[in-house]
């Protein structure tokens, strides 16, 4: 299916169905992982909350869920190399296993400087779950990334979470751009 989003044409890339069945086998490794901790799931705000949703509704360990904002991205296509240092964090997370949850992963430059920043409040363990990762894409190679929903090409996607111009966060599925030859 195709759809408009601000000014440009997208088409179907990942159904809501192929996610929610992807969500549910990564909750299963959390749920076998962390089956003798209290993790604390802290997801990146804003393409993260409605991933953030569909996972931690099938993870049946006591778990917190919190968010971050921060953000490398200001309204194009591509990413920008200034991450901006507004991370907030209102939980404390000294002594506690992390789960970061990502919307994506394209070069790497944001989860490298989160990771940095969240180290320095010393949790007991650190790990990251994407929903998308672009792997050829990807600069720095986080060694904390363990779990991820879906390897994607180098596009550029929207659609569950994620926008173009702040506009297509509410659609169900994710669609990648139609590229014009
Ligand atoms: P990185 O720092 O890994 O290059 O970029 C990560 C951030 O860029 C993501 O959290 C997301 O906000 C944004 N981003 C990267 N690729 C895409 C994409 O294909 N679509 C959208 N909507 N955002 C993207």
């Amino acid at each position: 299916m195709k759809v408009k989003v601000a000014d440009l044409e997208f088409e179907t890339l990942i159904e809501h169905k192929a996610i929610l069945k992807r969500t549910a086998e990564l909750a299963e490794e959390f749920n076998r992982a962390y089956a003798d901790k209290t993790p604390v799931f802290l997801g990146v705000l804003n393409g993260s909350f409605l991933f953030m949703a569909d996972l931690v509704k099938q993870v049946n360990v006591p778990c917190e869920v919190t968010f971050t904002k921060l953000a490398s991205y200001y309204g194009g296509t591509s990413t920008t190399r200034n991450v901006r240092s507004d991370i907030e964090l209102n939980t404390n997370i000294t002594g506690r296993h992390v789960i970061i949850v990502e919307d994506i992963i394209d070069s790497g430059n944001t989860l490298a400087y989160l990771i940095e920043r969240l180290r320095t409040h010393k949790p007991a363990s650190l790990k990251v779950c994407t929903l998308l990762s672009k792997t050829d894409a990807i600069e720095i190679l986080v060694p904390e990334l363990a779990y991820v929903g879906f390897e994607i090409e180098n596009e550029f996607v929207v659609g569950y979470g994620l926008d173009y111009k702040e506009l297509g966060r509410n659609l169900n599925d994710i669609y990648r751009l139609v590229s014009v030859e």
